[in-house]
């Protein structure tokens, strides 16, 4: 296999606004699946930061495996997702679906994600070595390990070396939950490449009751950090109501995370 550590030095950090995203610290990005309006984007995320949260997440572009699903809010829930950082001082994390789109969210979101469906959408990887935001690169659900690294090289061999690994489950022949969370990409992750890595426990399981052991597992396994589906009111969610968590729910899965990662890692909490 490729040496992949050579590209990415150790102790990498990315810095963005006044946090650091690395091997030395725990990241936790929450919020809902797609921004629906501002109010309630607003809500949840004044919501997150009185949690000690200083990342948001929301989808203006979704890519839904229905065409007759409700798609984002596209720009406008790009606005909203810029106008409640501003407000917020929170950092933002959104999708970028086209390498056409990739000019109009770098200039309204801090961080872009690639999902799972465009991981091998080389064109899109290329254009994102071309900006100054940070990326997180999903894991495609059909993909291994060694071709989600390769993904991201593609980011770094344009010009930007800021990528975030983001496992968020794979195919197996299991079905009792949405897909198949690697817990071993962890690991591997950390023995293969210098970059961080993230695990979505939401579109990994697709249920809300597995969210917290999927979440304190991937902490005690050495994740640089989670991205967590959460909602003030779950069930009238329009998009993977059934994956998102309420605020209580998300402060126990908070409480241990500060000494779990510091006493098995020496991570830095949230
Ligand atoms: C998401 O995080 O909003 C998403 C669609 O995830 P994935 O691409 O992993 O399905
Ligand atoms: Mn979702």
């Amino acid at each position: 296999m490729k040496d992949f550590k050579s590209s990415i030095p150790e102790n990498f950090e990315i810095k963005i606004k006044n946090q650091v995203i690395s091997r030395n610290n725990f990241t936790l990005i929450a919020g809902p699946c797609t921004i629906e309006n501002y109010d309630d984007l607003l809500t949840i995320v004044n919501k997150l930061k009185k949690l000690g949260i200083k990342f948001f997440r929301g989808g203006a572009y979704k890519m839904r495996t229905s065409p007759y699903k409700f798609q984002g809010l596209g720009q406008k829930g790009l606005e909203y997702m810029r106008r409640v950082s501003a407000e917020t001082g929170m950092i933002s994390v959104s999708e970028v679906i086209a390498p056409e789109d990739v000019e109009t969210v770098s200039n309204n979101i801090d961080i872009l994600q690639v999902g799972t469906r465009n991981m091998h959408n080389y064109r899109l990887l290329k254009r994102l070595g071309e900006i100054d935001n940070p990326v997180i690169l999903k894991r495609g659900m059909s993909s291994t390990i060694e071709e989600w690294l390769f993904a991201a090289e593609h980011i770094i061999a344009a010009g930007n070396s800021q990528v975030i690994l983001c496992e968020r489950g794979i195919r197996t022949f299991e079905n009792f939950t949405r897909n198949t969370l690697d817990i071993s990409a962890i690991p591997a992750v950390r023995s293969l490449s210098n970059l961080p890595v993230l695990i979505d426990p939401s579109h990994s399981s697709g249920r809300r009751d597995m969210i917290k052991s999927l979440s304190w597992a991937a902490m005690a396994a050495g994740a640089d950090g989670l991205m967590i589906e959460t909602h003030f009111s779950p069930d009238t969610t329009v998009c993977d109501s059934e994956q998102t968590i309420d605020f209580p729910m998300l402060e126990t899965i908070i409480s241990p995370l500060n000494d779990i990662v510091a006493k098995l890692w020496n991570k830095k909490g949230i």
